[in-house]
């Protein structure tokens, strides 16, 4: 567990149990030991059609814990009521979940659920978001707030307006000042009064990787300027009561407190200068930004780490604006964040498995081999040749290698014009390898080739370098023997992960199964992606046309193995991701089909292959998931 630093960035949901495989805390701190998880037989439950009640599930596979997004909601509404408390504040925290994060279904349903009895509520920036955070908030708190940000037209305002009427707690922030026309123009044509917000474009500038919109040239909010004049407009037309709200967002995964604190006093300035204007205000939105510390450091010191818990940075929310608001006689606003990947990261891990791994190839320069290589030289790649073998016998090896690399280059030379064959420059690469494995200078580390699409599960890696924890989730118990890179199934030299955290550019790992390794799993060697719950499932691509993975939902359970699945779904089949670009599988097997007649009964290539067999095989083709199907060798033909 050590090795793997899975105590700074699982706690106080993951840990390793005495069996060496990854245990769930379903609760946090608060779980009891009897109802700890063991993520491997969530695995084999969900994949493995052999063990008891085994789903036959493909993998790769999510496993979604609404109990760790349960607990991870109350402790950020604990977090801010205790700050709320201690420091005398007067009014309360009220949360929104940015869908964008996680717009699955079900995380959106369990966040309405588990924050109703807090009135948690939902942000969303675009009109799907905002038809579906409309329809979830139907079961929420009536006075859950539902945010509408992110640029607008009228049909996203018109939109907007309805979800008022339908007595849902909307504000619309306005992002550009042009918005303003909309409203106005809008509500009085639906005569729906609403609540509007605005955007502050703050001074105060995130230098990290996510804050790259935030300061005066970022890409969203309104200038000083900008909201003067929306302030003159909404008291021309009599709506300035209207405005109630002022939201910012400079940006995800705020380093530290001082940096938060920094921002939330420019916008509590700004707030009490809106009700010093006459807005009737009612809440600062301090947006997103509460990070995760994924490589566990607490350093606060990049991209990946932030240095607070949920307390100091509910502690420094309340303190900044409680400050700047008594010292302008201001009454405190309800406080509202926009917290997404603090909300959600946790929640689910994916699954995956390794395939195989690229052996340390150990060559076999039989004397047969180093004749026929010795046979095929140059004169001058021979002259190499022997002072390599004079630089061994006096043990000279940075010689050793220079005469490898000239032996090297001239026989690729030689190859390229014909004179040597393929066999002689195999000879010469085992030679050289040779040497440097004697030497300890051969490249010690191993490409694992696992059942994944870096493109589709951990987009953010590959588009903008973050690095989530991914470890072995079994076999913790024993000391990994080789350090490996993982390398996806795609077509693309981008779809591999080089770089993983504490800036490591390889992994500890087992050796898998024939290598001398004993799994204890049937030879299979599971990898788990955690703490990426927020972006990852929305953003990832069908890149080679592989979809997204399969997903289990596991829930806490007093029953004989501590959980319970409570939703099980396969991922997309290779029909689904061909639909997606517009291919109509239906058409495509009625097409094979019809070839399939023609040919077969042509030339009779079908050795027992019948149409009705090449039917059957053709459509579970078409069924199962484009990833490779670990669990049983036939094929449906
Ligand atoms: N609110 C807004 C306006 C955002 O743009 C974002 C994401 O960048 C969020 C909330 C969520 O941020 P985070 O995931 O850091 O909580």
């Amino acid at each position: 567990a050590s090795l793997y630093k899975v105590d700074g960035w699982g706690a106080p949901y993951f840990s390793v149990n005495s069996s060496g495989n990854v245990s769930i805390r379903p609760y946090g701190t608060d779980t009891q030991p009897h109802q700890e998880i063991d993520l491997l037989k969530v695995v084999k439950k969900a994949s493995d059609p052999r063990s008891e009640g085994g789903l036959g599930l493909q993998l790769p596979l999510i496993v979604r814990l609404p109990d760790v997004l349960k607990n991870r909601l109350e402790s950020l509404q604990s977090a801010f009521d205790l700050a709320v408390h201690s420091n005398g504040y007067e009014s309360h925290y009220q949360g929104v979940y940015p869908v964008k994060c996680n717009q699955d279904r079900f995380v959106v349903e369990d966040i309405v659920k588990f924050g109703s009895g807090f009135r948690f509520g939902l942000e969303a920036g675009s009109k799907p978001e905002l038809l579906l955070a409309m329809s979830c908030l139907c079961k929420g708190s009536p006075e859950a707030l539902l945010v509408c940000n992110g640029f607008k037209d009228a049909e996203y305002i018109s939109l907007a307006l309805v979800a008022r009427k339908l007595a849902l707690n909307t504000v619309i922030v306005l992002e550009q000042e042009e918005e303003v026309d909309l409203v106005i123009d809008l509500s009085r044509r639906l005569a729906v009064r609403p609540v509007i917000g605005v955007r502050a474009k703050l001074r105060t500038k995130h230098s990290g990787h996510f804050g790259s919109t935030s300061g005066e040239k970022g890409k969203f909010g309104l200038t000083t300027t900008q909201i003067l004049r929306v302030v003159k407009k909404l008291e021309h037309v009599g709506m300035l009561e209207c405005l109630q709200l002022l939201h910012f967002h400079i940006g995800s995964q705020i380093p530290s407190t001082t940096l938060l604190a920094d921002g939330v006093s420019e916008a509590a300035q700004i707030y009490c200068e809106l009700v010093r204007l006459g807005a009737c205000m009612q809440v600062i939105d301090i947006g997103g930004g509460l990070g995760i510390d994924y490589d566990g450091s607490k350093s606060g010191g990049s991209d990946i780490s932030v240095s607070y818990s949920l307390e100091e940075y509910a502690s420094a929310v309340v303190q900044a604006v409680k400050f700047v608001c008594d010292r302008k006689a201001v009454k405190h606003p309800m406080l509202c964040s926009e917290s997404g990947r603090a909300i959600v990261s946790h929640h689910s891990v994916l699954i995956f498995e390794a395939v195989s791994a690229t052996v340390a190839e150990t060559p076999a320069m039989t004397s047969v081999g180093l004749q026929y290589l010795i046979e095929g030289l140059s004169e001058e790649a021979h002259a190499d040749y022997r002072n390599l073998s004079a630089a061994a016998m006096r043990g000279e090896y940075e010689t050793c290698l220079i005469y490898c690399d000239q032996l090297k280059q001239r026989c690729v030379e030689q190859f390229k014009e014909g004179s040597l064959g393929m066999e002689q420059l195999a000879s010469v690469d085992g030679l050289c390898d040779l040497v440097s494995k004697l030497i300890g200078l051969s490249d010690p580390i191993r490409t694992y080739h696992v059942n994944l699409s870096v493109f589709t599960s951990i987009p953010d890696f590959w588009g903008i370098g973050q690095l989530f924890p991914i470890i072995p989730i079994h076999r913790l118990d024993q000391r990994p023997g080789v350090k490996g890179i993982l390398s996806d199934l795609t077509c693309d030299s981008d779809g591999k992960i080089d770089k993983f955290i504490g800036g490591e550019s390889s992994l500890p790992l087992h050796e898998m199964e024939g290598e001398g390794g004993v799994s204890g799993v049937g030879g299979k060697y599971y990898l788990g992606m955690f703490l990426g719950g927020a972006y990852e499932e929305a953003l990832g691509g069908i890149h080679n046309l592989f979809g997204g993975p399969s997903v289990v939902r596991v829930s806490q359970s007093d029953g004989p193995h501590s959980f319970a699945v409570t939703r099980a779904v396969p991922g997309p089949s290779c029909g689904d991701v061909l639909r997606v670009m517009q291919h109509e599988p239906e058409l495509m097997f009625e097409t094979l089909k019809h070839r399939a007649e023609e040919f077969l009964h042509e030339d009779g290539i079908g050795n027992g292959m019948s149409h009705a067999s090449l039917a059957t095989g053709l459509a579970r083709s078409f069924h199962n998931m484009p990833y490779l199907m670990l669990q049983s060798s036939s094929c449906g033909y």
